[in-house]
């Protein structure tokens, strides 16, 4: 039987989605949309979207709306990915991150295992013009594994983004059941090979609640995260996109959310955001600005 949702987080769910009102919302909306450019906010039905799009904000989506991958617990479109990159789209992004004045940009993709390069040159291309087009912006990229391709982590990495983030999303035990196709290993090391090839880079990651995970589990996430050489980690809830989706197991706390983050802290990371409604990129200026 699933769980019932606490009454406090319908709460912050509805607040989150509500934002700072509609018409500052349909700004960033219309802006989006005019330039064609997607955003994992939309189509991963992010709950912050509403708060998100008030501040101007969003995560842009690179490389397409289908993903390759099948995790149980992502509202993005599984299959068959369109065809080649679209060359005019870091221009695209890139013009509309001047045009809401972004300080710090998101890039994320849909897993691309159909490209020789995982659409790491793509990412490269997207980093490189917010570069041109915008200086002085803080890049956060938050990219798949790319099959483990350490020549396509150094692509990437080589355009030079601010923060390389890549999502462990649970715990190991749960790979089979939501996230197949992916490796636990294999995210550890790309985190690993991020830190190690460029020291002075911010390395993140992330991970949901709520999968089935025991405490044990996330403390020992946790630690990997932390010897692969994170510096900041993002804890959420999971909240299943649909009914077709992975069920919702438990609703952790608040008070359980506050007591990882102090345990993150503890742990040696910089910067950790974990409550409900964090996803990686939620708020990302303000708990890149922990690390200042
Ligand atoms: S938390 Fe991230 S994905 Fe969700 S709406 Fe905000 S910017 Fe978009």
């Amino acid at each position: 039987m699933n769980p019932t949702t606490p009454a406090w987080l319908i709460g912050e769910v509805r607040r989150a989605k509500r934002g700072e009102g509609r018409d500052r919302i349909e700004e960033t909306s219309g802006l989006l949309a005019q330039l064609g450019l997607p955003t994992v906010c939309d189509t991963a039905r992010c709950p912050n979207r509403g708060e998100c799009f008030s501040h101007h904000t969003a995560t842009f989506l690179i490389l397409g709306e289908v993903c390759t991958r099948t995790c149980a617990f992502c509202a993005v479109k599984h299959g068959r990915p369109e065809g080649p990159p679209a060359p005019d789209e870091p221009v695209r992004l890139a013009s509309a991150v001047s045009k809401l004045g972004l300080a710090h940009v998101v890039v994320t993709s849909v897993t691309r295992d159909d490209l020789p390069d995982g659409g790491a040159r793509h990412y490269a291309a997207v980093v490189n013009e917010l570069h041109r087009l915008c200086p002085g912006v803080r890049v956060e990229v938050l990219a798949p594994d790319f099959l483990g391709s350490e020549e396509s982590l150094i692509t990437v990495l080589k355009s030079g983004p601010d923060i390389l983030a890549h999502n462990v999303e649970t715990v190991p035990r749960l790979y089979r059941a939501v996230r197949r196709g992916a490796d636990y290993a294999r995210s550890l090391t790309l985190l690993r090979q991020a830190k190690s090839l460029t020291p002075d880079i911010v390395v993140k990651s992330g991970f949901m609640l709520g999968l089935g995970e025991t405490a044990d589990e996330i403390e020992s996430v946790l630690h990997d995260l932390a010897a692969a050489g994170c510096d900041m980690v993002t804890i959420g809830q999971y909240l299943a996109p649909s009914l077709a989706h992975t069920p919702v197991a438990r609703y952790a706390s608040r008070e359980e959310f506050n007591r990882w983050k102090e345990k993150a802290i503890g742990m040696g990371f910089k910067s950790a955001a974990s409550g409900p409604l964090v996803r990686s990129s939620y708020k990302a200026p303000f708990f890149f600005g922990e690390l200042l």
